[in-house]
């Protein structure tokens, strides 16, 4: 079949009669529809329709060196004459390995996967390995993938947020998601240590892990208070929970990952997004001990563990040039223009007269169309204004050249 010719309302068309709703995700539609990329090179997108773009999302923050990196490209081209995957493991996926235990010596030990999502599910999987425990704590409004049980509380609003003695309540996502699945999450409130500290007390021995992002953007993408971290710590080592850090973001933060920025020791880290050098990829890490759950050669392990595109030397390989050119100095400068960048819209805001904040860390960032503090999931909840202006902002923003995520 022929490429489209050009035109990404023609694609749009082309597609819907082959993928539900014209889209293959959820995240990359918007109406009308969104244009289509023909080709990036850096920060610059080419669409269908010839237009430039300026990308801010770099494909949901996985990109560090934006499109195309040159580095990245002749390394492809070096490896991909040599076959794409095999039923064997290459030396590609330990020297990644150690490039990521050079710069993270809490990611001792690592197993490779192919998105976010099941890096997630496998370090979950993981922590009910290693306790013997089924239950996890999550933060209420944390995006983690689409694990059933990490979904729970993801969308949950006023009508059905609140449980029993004001707890925040479990509430499972959508259809997909099997109702029982709530019984085995225990939802926290980011922002309120003293709740935090009450539900680990009572429900702390049936916990095998609390899942962290330090820097969650559902929850308004602040980080987390001093207490809520001092009360999930301490409640690990109380009860022999494992802490697990989902860092498929987080991870550009710092040099050795968001964890070291507050000073966490997790047991299990989440990692995806910017160590596969824009090819799917996902990982889960943590010290020795705790990943001998998946060590095969001793009979059956607490967890089996495989994928038939993990490690593939593609990413591996994508991923090895691209971390190290992310070096200390490339950390340092990137966090710093998010901190020019933040500034400088808080400056625009207060000089128009616009009542928005900008919250984030490093190079993330996120809009909140309000002054009041933003503290946490139900504090960036978006009001009626919030969520007919979003798309709207998105929109414009696109049509004056520069892509965002759509929230
Ligand atoms: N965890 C976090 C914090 C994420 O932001 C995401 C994706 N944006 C995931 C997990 C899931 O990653 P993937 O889309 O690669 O499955």
């Amino acid at each position: 079949a022929a490429l489209p010719g050009g035109g990404s309302a023609r694609a749009f068309e082309r597609a819907k009669h082959v993928v539900p709703g014209g889209s293959m995700r959820n995240a990359t539609w918007f109406a009308p529809h969104p244009p289509y990329a023909a080709r990036g090179e850096g920060c610059w997108i080419e669409d269908l329709d010839g237009r430039r773009i300026l990308d801010c999302a770099n494909n949901f923050f996985s990109l560090i060196h934006g499109h195309a990196f040159p580095p990245v490209v002749e390394a492809l081209r070096d490896v991909i004459g040599r076959g794409t995957a095999f039923g064997l493991p290459t030396e590609y996926e330990t020297a990644l390995a150690e490039a990521i235990r050079a710069r993270a010596p809490r990611c001792e030990q690592i197993r490779f996967c192919n998105s976010g999502t099941e890096a997630v599910m496998f370090a979950v999987k993981a922590a009910r390995g290693f306790t013997g425990r089924s239950t996890i704590a999550k933060i209420e409004g944390a995006y983690h993938g689409a694990y059933d049980h990490l979904e729970v509380s993801l969308g949950s609003g006023p009508a059905n947020w609140d449980g029993p003695g004001g707890d925040p309540a479990a509430v499972v996502y959508d259809r997909g998601t099997p109702p029982g699945v709530a019984n085995d999450v225990v939802v926290l409130p980011y922002a309120d240590p003293e709740r935090c500290a009450a539900i680990l007390d009572r429900e702390g021995p049936r916990l095998a892990g609390i899942v962290l992002d330090t820097l969650t953007s559902k929850a308004g993408m602040v980080p987390p208070p001093q207490g809520t971290l001092d009360a999930i710590r301490d409640a690990c080592r109380r009860h022999g929970i494992m802490l697990i850090c989902d860092e498929v973001i987080g991870f550009r933060l710092a040099y050795a990952g968001a964890h070291t920025i507050f000073g966490l020791e997790p047991d299990f880290i989440s990692l995806g997004k910017i160590i596969g050098g824009g090819l799917p990829v996902g990982a889960i890490a943590g010290p020795a001990d705790r990943m001998a759950v998946f060590d095969h050669t001793r009979g059956t392990p607490a967890v089996a563990h495989g994928g038939t595109f993990s490690a593939n030397p593609l990413t591996m390989v994508a991923g090895l040039v691209t971390l190290d050119a992310f070096d200390r100095s490339a950390v340092d400068r990137l966090n710093r223009l998010g901190d020019t960048l933040r500034t400088r819209i808080h400056a625009g805001f207060a000089a128009a007269g616009i009542a928005a904040q900008m919250t984030g860390y490093g190079s993330l960032f996120r809009l909140h169309l309000t002054t009041a503090p933003i503290t946490d999931y139900r504090s960036s909840y978006p009001d009626a204004l919030t969520k007919a202006a979003m798309p709207a902002i998105h929109l414009g923003m696109l049509e004056r050249g520069i892509l965002l995520t759509p929230n």
